[in-house]
């Protein structure tokens, strides 16, 4: 097991992975940016060492600072987290030629997900299902034309080195093409410096189904169910929960199995996702993420297992303490995103918290690194909490929800809790008749 491990983010996470290393006995060590000084994962870790300004350029992506602060602070391991570099296949490289364990995927691992168009043919070739579309990235415009015209419009064109909904347009008839072409592939350069794109046939309202996946360094791969994620805002997951409304048992269990035999396919040996848009009871590989999720904690309320811990263990080559068969799904979890941000407008609201009041009481969970009196930087995503409940059933995590929201008080900056609100009280909703055009009615 890890002596001491790093952790290279912020906000809630880190206070998350903080709380499962002080559980298996791992000292930690905070980094931080100048403005994050009065942070609670500062606080909260064993030692602490600021990285940097406050732009995420200069500390929490500065590659040579973070190694620098891991060398003085002689870690064993690295957490990446969620964002930042956990999906920096060059970050896990350093780790590991500095001879510290970057606690995910293999930099070879991350390099072939991280490659979207790369991953869906892996992914083919194992046998998972996968959209009509370009077989990797498409050249020109019109060789995106000639595939669009077989794959039938609408079709969608996404950045091979895509992530949080950048890069990607929809394309309704060859008239569109080129603009769009030009658009997704400038927008993907200068987000991710690579304008690389790669289409598929675009769905009308899928919902977004994905299933955690947890390996060892030993082969064995194991599925924790599914998430459903279609309540989103420009592809930007809101809502989260498990099980999906939409998926019977059998469907269920086929998708585990795809996803598991997905995962093996590249030798996954810790915690990822396998991302899949779900229509008219078929799946279709998306991508897959290979980190720890903010959403994690709805499948550890359903399944009982505690996924940081479990990364963790399987970065330090335990053997997985679970088969297929020990892993169940019991009761129903739902998560909000609260957002420090505008309801109406969806702009980010940064500013000085003035009054704090998480709710509480039985089967509440509230993931945050947020209390009266801290600052919200504008520097950062604007994620402000993880308001996390489980129930017996989906209408017993529904009505916990709504309670919650209501006695959840942030006083100094605006929040999205009241949309959740709304959502809570929608009948389509409650009904489970969910898409990832759902919030197209909120925002329109
Ligand atoms: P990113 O890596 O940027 O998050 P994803 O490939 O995971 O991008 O897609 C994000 C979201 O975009 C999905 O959850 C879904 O809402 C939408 N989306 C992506 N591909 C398609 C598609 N082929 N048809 C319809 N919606 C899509």
């Amino acid at each position: 097991m890890f002596r001491k491990v790093l952790i290279a983010n912020r906000g809630e996470i880190a206070l998350r992975i903080i709380w499962a290393c002080k559980e298996l006995g791992i000292k930690t060590v905070a980094v931080h940016s100048d403005v994050d000084i009065d942070s609670l994962h500062v606080r909260f870790a064993d030692e602490n060492i600021c990285i940097g300004p406050a732009p995420s350029r200069d500390s929490y992506l500065n590659i040579t600072n973070l190694i620098a602060a891991a060398e003085i602070s002689n870690v064993d391991g690295i957490h990446p987290g969620y964002g930042f570099l956990s999906e920096s296949a060059e970050f896990a490289q350093v780790c590991q030629a500095c001879n510290i364990t970057f606690i995910g995927p293999s930099p070879q691992t991350i390099a072939l997900m991280g490659n979207k168009a790369e991953a869906k043919k892996t992914m083919k070739a194992a046998g998972v299902p996968i959209l009509p579309g370009s077989d990797g990235p498409v050249a020109t415009v019109d060789e995106a034309k000639a595939i669009a015209a077989e794959v039938g419009y609408p079709i969608i064109l996404k950045a091979s080195a895509g992530g949080g909904g950048k890069g990607m347009r929809v394309v309704n008839s060859e008239g569109e093409m080129e603009l769009a072409f030009q658009m997704a592939g400038s927008e993907a350069a200068s987000a991710f410096g690579n304008g690389d794109l790669y289409l598929e046939k675009y769905l009308e309202a899928p919902r977004h189904i994905e299933i955690q996946i947890l390996g060892d360094q030993f082969g064995n791969v194991i599925h924790l169910f599914e998430r459903e994620c279609s309540i989103q805002r420009r592809h930007q997951k809101l809502i989260e929960e498990s099980p999906s409304p939409a998926l019977t048992p059998m469907l269920r269990a086929e998708m585990g199995d795809t996803a598991v035999k997905g995962a093996q396919a590249v030798g996954y040996a810790t915690v990822g996702t396998m991302e899949f848009l779900y229509d008219k009871d078929r799946f279709y590989f998306m991508e897959m993420n290979t980190r720890i999720q903010v959403e994690h904690p709805v499948t550890e309320n359903v399944t009982g297992v505690d996924l940081v811990k479990a990364q963790i263990m399987a970065a330090a080559g335990e053997k997985m303490q679970w088969k297929q068969k020990d892993i169940k799904l019991t009761g129903h979890s739902m998560e909000c995103r609260i957002n420090a941000e505008d309801p109406h407008r969806f702009t980010p609201s940064p500013g000085r918290i003035t009054t704090f009041h998480s709710p509480g009481g039985p089967g509440v969970r509230v993931d945050t690194a947020a209390y009266a009196g801290y600052f919200v930087s504008p520097h950062y995503d604007s994620l402000l909490a993880k308001l996390i409940v489980r129930g017996n059933t989906r209408k017993d995590s529904i009505l916990r929800m709504k309670r919650s929201l209501e006695s959840f008080v942030v006083e100094g900056i605006k929040t999205n809790i009241s949309m959740h609100l709304k959502i809570m009280e929608d009948e389509d909703f409650q009904a489970g008749r969910l898409s990832t055009r759902f919030m197209d009615r909120f925002t329109n």
